[in-house]
C-alpha cells in the first residue's frame, strides 16, 4: 500500500499522521517471503495435531477462533462455557456495529456523522441477515441506548484518530478468514476488523488491523499473529505488519510480520488446538485461571476463584471490540 505515504498529511493531526506513518510504506521496502511458505505453515499444523485428531469422533469437529485458542491457553474452564452458552452479548455487538459504522463511512455521501454511522449500522445489522439481528432485536431499551452510546463514542473516536480511509486502500472491515486441516476435521477462524493494502507477487504489503478500547494486553499481538498465520496460509503471503489501536489512547501496537512470528503461531494454535481436543474427550478437570477477564465470563456465577479474583481487580478489564 502506497497510498498513505504520497498523500499530503499536513492536513492532517498528529495523532492521523502517526496513524498513515504506521500503516504506510513504499513498495520497495515492502519484505519478500518464500513461495512454500503456506505450506510449510499448514504442514507444520497437521503433523502437530495429527496424533490428537485421529483420537476424535468421526462424527466431530474442532472449530478454533482467537477467543477459543486465547482460552484454552488461560482458563480452560472459561473455555468450556464459551463453547457451552455460545451467542451475543452487549460487548461482542459494540464491536460488530462500530465495524459496521466504519465501513459505512467510507462510502458515505457528504461528511459522515458518527451517531448517523451508528444509527445506520444498527439498523442495517437488526433487519440484515446476520446471526447478530434476533441478538439486536430483542435488546431492551436501556442496553439498547448503552450499545448506541458506546457505539458513538468509539466511532468518534476512530473519526477523530484516523484519517479518511481511502478506496485504493482497500480497506475491508470485519474480514472472514478460514483454514480448514483434515478436511474440514479442524477449522481455525476469525474475522479481522480492518484490513488495509495487498500483497503483490510474493511481497507483503497488507496490514491487518485489531480496532481495541481499553488497554494493551499481551494476547491481542497473540490473537494478531494467529490472522496473519491464517492470511499466510490462504494467499500465499503473509500480511506486511499487524497491529492493535487502541481508540482511547490514540495509539499503536504493532509489528513486523516475520516468519519466525508465522511458526510461533503455529505453535500456539497447534498447542491449543491439541489442548481442546483433549478438553473434548474429557472436560473433567479443566485449569481455572482467574483474570480481570473473569468480569465477562460465563461462568462466573458458579465459579468461586473467578469471583474472589474479581474483588482483587481494583483495575477492570476495559471492553475490547
Ligand atoms: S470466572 Fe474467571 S476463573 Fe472462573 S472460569 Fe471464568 S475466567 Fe476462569
Amino acid at each position: 500500500m502506497t497510498a498513505p505515504l504520497d498523500e499530503a498529511t499536513s492536513q492532517l493531526s498528529p495523532v492521523q499522521q502517526e496513524v498513515v506513518a504506521q500503516i504506510g510504506a513504499k513498495r520497495e521496502t515492502w519484505p519478500e517471503f518464500p513461495a512454500e511458505l503456506r505450506y510449510e505453515l499448514r504442514g507444520e499444523l497437521e503433523r502437530g495435531t495429527a496424533e490428537h485428531v485421529a483420537l476424535l469422533p468421526a462424527t466431530t469437529s474442532i472449530w478454533a477462533n482467537k477467543h477459543a485458542i486465547a482460552s484454552v491457553h488461560g482458563c480452560e474452564k472459561k473455555f468450556l462455557a464459551d463453547r457451552e452458552f455460545p451467542g451475543w452479548s452487549v460487548p461482542l455487538a459494540r464491536g460488530t456495529v462500530v465495524h459496521k459504522a466504519i465501513e459505512l463511512s467510507i462510502n458515505w455521501n457528504g461528511l459522515p456523522i458518527p451517531a448517523d454511522l451508528v444509527d445506520e449500522s444498527i439498523a442495517s445489522l437488526e433487519f440484515g441477515e446476520q446471526n447478530i439481528s434476533g441478538f439486536l432485536q430483542q435488546l431492551g431499551d436501556a442496553d439498547r441506548a448503552q450499545l448506541r452510546s458506546d457505539c458513538v463514542d468509539l466511532v468518534t473516536k476512530f473519526d477523530e484518530c484516523w484519517p479518511d480511509l481511502k478506496k485504493q486502500w482497500r480497506p475491508v472491515t470485519e474480514s472472514k478468514i478460514r483454514m480448514e486441516l483434515f478436511d474440514g476435521k479442524v477449522v481455525l477462524q476469525g474475522k479481522i476488523d480492518l484490513t488495509l493494502g495487498r500483497a503483490e507477487g510474493l511481497k507483503a504489503g497488507k496490514v491487518l488491523v485489531d480496532l481495541k478500547s481499553g488497554k494493551f494486553q499481551p494476547n491481542h499481538m497473540h490473537d494478531l499473529r494467529y490472522y496473519a498465520m491464517i492470511e499466510a496460509v490462504r494467499i500465499g503471503v503473509p500480511p506486511r505488519r499487524i497491529a492493535s489501536y487502541y481508540l482511547d489512547q490514540g495509539r499503536f501496537h504493532s509489528e513486523d510480520v516475520t516468519e519466525d512470528m508465522l511458526f510461533s503461531a503455529a505453535q500456539r494454535a497447534t498447542d491449543g488446538i491439541n489442548r481442546m481436543i483433549e478438553l473434548e474427550l474429557d472436560s473433567s478437570d479443566p485449569r481455572v485461571a482467574p483474570s480481570p477477564a473473569c468480569r465477562w465470563c460465563k461462568a462466573l456465577e458458579t465459579c468461586e476463584p473467578g469471583q474472589v479474583s474479581l474483588r482483587e481487580f481494583d483495575d477492570p478489564l476495559e471492553d475490547l471490540l
